[in-house]
């Protein structure tokens, strides 16, 4: 039982995203960053899938678009994929700007210290996990 646990492991993290519910309220909050989310098919559009990370990236990626929409982005500008990797946030966009790219890189730094289970900033480290690297904070990586 020993040698099969990390491999279950494996693949039920990767499998993670974020809930349908909070995407949905992504989708409703940022209607034009969103909009191939679940509209698209996987060939238009990797947003078909939803976002691929975890619940407790959800305030980082909802500030994330707060501050780019205060910045009144280009005609266009969407997000093409969200997603863990690597234990850090990415996300990929279209028709962007520098000052867009610059906000898009800050979330990601902060994803690294932000735990992907619960959103927790406190002691999370994304390293010495084998098999997968998540962020994690203390308590949940205790628990995973
Ligand atoms: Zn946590």
């Amino acid at each position: 039982m020993e040698a099969v646990l990390p491999r279950m492991r494996r693949t039920a993290t990767k499998g993670k995203t974020v809930k349908r519910e909070l995407e949905d309220k992504l989708k409703e909050d940022f209607p034009t960053i969103f909009c191939d989310m679940h509209d698209s098919t996987p060939i238009q559009s990797c947003m078909y899938c939803g976002i691929e990370a975890a619940d407790g990236w959800y305030d980082l990626i909802h500030d994330l678009c707060e501050k780019i929409m205060a910045l009144d982005p280009p005609e266009g500008f969407k997000a093409d994929q969200v997603k863990e990797k690597f234990g850090g946030l990415r996300f990929y966009y279209s028709h962007g700007t520098k000052e867009i790219g610059k906000l898009v890189g800050e979330a990601e730094t902060e994803s690294y210290k932000t735990c992907e289970t619960c959103g927790s900033t406190e002691n999370v480290t994304c390293e010495g996990r084998p098999y997968w690297v998540r962020s994690l904070c203390e308590s949940c990586d205790a628990q995973s």
